[in-house]
């Protein structure tokens, strides 16, 4: 009786912890109420999972992958992209549309060209004229009726960066879950997803502070499923003549965009949660309103270091004091 109620993953047992660097980042994973050969398996598989995704969507390091052969597919070639490709490029799509084109999935000439991922990295900007080369025209991709892909210029190139780590959460996720885990959360950076619970209470996540390391503004009490996504420009940026420069580009202008210090959103879904965490942080604070309509808690740290939150939000977060 007592090795049934100890074996598998149900019953009391000490969390198990592991870390894996990937995606440029430490990797986290916590499962909880498990037995930890079962947990250090099934951390195994997702952090494998994980690794894949990666694998399959940077436009960085030496591999191939889809989504390099497409930025290199000479313009107007119309091509079918794999599936877990294109659904994801269909999320990223309907984000861009829903936030104005703050969000878009093919600012990887532009992106490349600030070096923001590249090592090592970049120390000043580029300058204007090649800004504005690498910038591509609104709707340069283009989606066509069979359901086929196509660039309209050279510097239209796919970048999945906004939202490539929410799905990595998700498919890290999903293979925990197959493998009999019901608690747990990753962390790729402060990026994360929870499943379950934490011995029967909500789980406790910080939201960092943007401008105090190892500190926070304050904390939620979460069940999962959830997935808690922060942008900030305190992740990748140079200072240049005392100027911040960072990672995440207003589409707009080609620059950094200047209207928030980091931007935190909350869906189950991590790849929505990232790729509006990056949009939001384009957008702002005005950007709140919009994520209320969508009923997602959200908050933006502005560029004075104010906090604004919409009321979704406002239920959930607990000050730090
Ligand atoms: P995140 O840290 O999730 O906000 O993603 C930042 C990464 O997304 C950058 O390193 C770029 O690869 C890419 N990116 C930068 N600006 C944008 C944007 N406006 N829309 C979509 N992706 C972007
Ligand atoms: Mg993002």
């Amino acid at each position: 009786m007592l090795l049934l109620l100890l074996a598998g993953c149900s019953g009391q047992h000490e969390d198990v912890h592991e870390t894996r660097f990937m995606m440029g980042t430490l990797v986290e994973f916590t499962v909880s109420d498990c037995d930890k050969q079962e947990a250090q398996k099934a951390i195994a598989r997702a952090s494998r999972a994980m690794a894949r995704i990666e694998q399959r969507f940077t436009i960085y390091g030496d591999g191939d992958n889809a989504v390099k052969r497409f930025n290199r597919t000479p313009v107007g070639t119309a091509v079918t992209l794999p599936k877990d490709v294109a659904q994801l490029l269909m999320l990223a799509r309907k984000v861009q549309r829903a936030s104005d084109g703050a969000f878009d999935p093919a600012l990887g000439a532009l992106n490349r060209l600030w070096g923001f991922s590249r090592e090592p990295a970049p120390t000043r900007p580029p300058a204007k004229a090649q800004i504005r080369a690498a910038k591509h025209a609104p709707g340069c991709l283009i989606h066509t009726r069979k359901g086929q892909w196509l660039r309209r210029s050279d510097n239209c190139q796919l970048d999945f960066g906004g939202i490539a780590k929410g799905y990595a959460l998700d498919r890290g996720i999903a293979a925990l879950k197959r493998a009999g885990i019901r608690n747990a959360i990753i962390n790729a950076g402060g990026d994360m997803r929870i499943i379950g619970s934490h011995h029967g209470k909500p789980w406790r996540i910080g939201i960092r502070h943007p401008r105090k390391s190892g500190q926070v503004l304050g904390y939620l009490a979460l069940n999962g499923p959830m997935s808690i996504v922060t942008s900030g420009d305190y992740e990748r940026f140079f200072i240049y003549q005392g100027r911040r420069y960072h990672h995440i580009l207003d589409p707009a202008s080609g620059m950094p965009a200047h209207k928030a210090q980091s931007a935190t959103v909350l869906h189950p879904s991590a790849s929505v949660a990232d790729a509006w965490s990056t949009a939001l942080f384009v957008l702002g604070p005005k950007g709140l309103a919009r994520l209320q309509q969508l009923r997602m808690p959200a908050l933006v740290v502005d560029t004075q270091g104010a906090l604004h939150m919409n009321a979704a939000m406002r239920a959930l977060f607990h000050p730090m004091r």
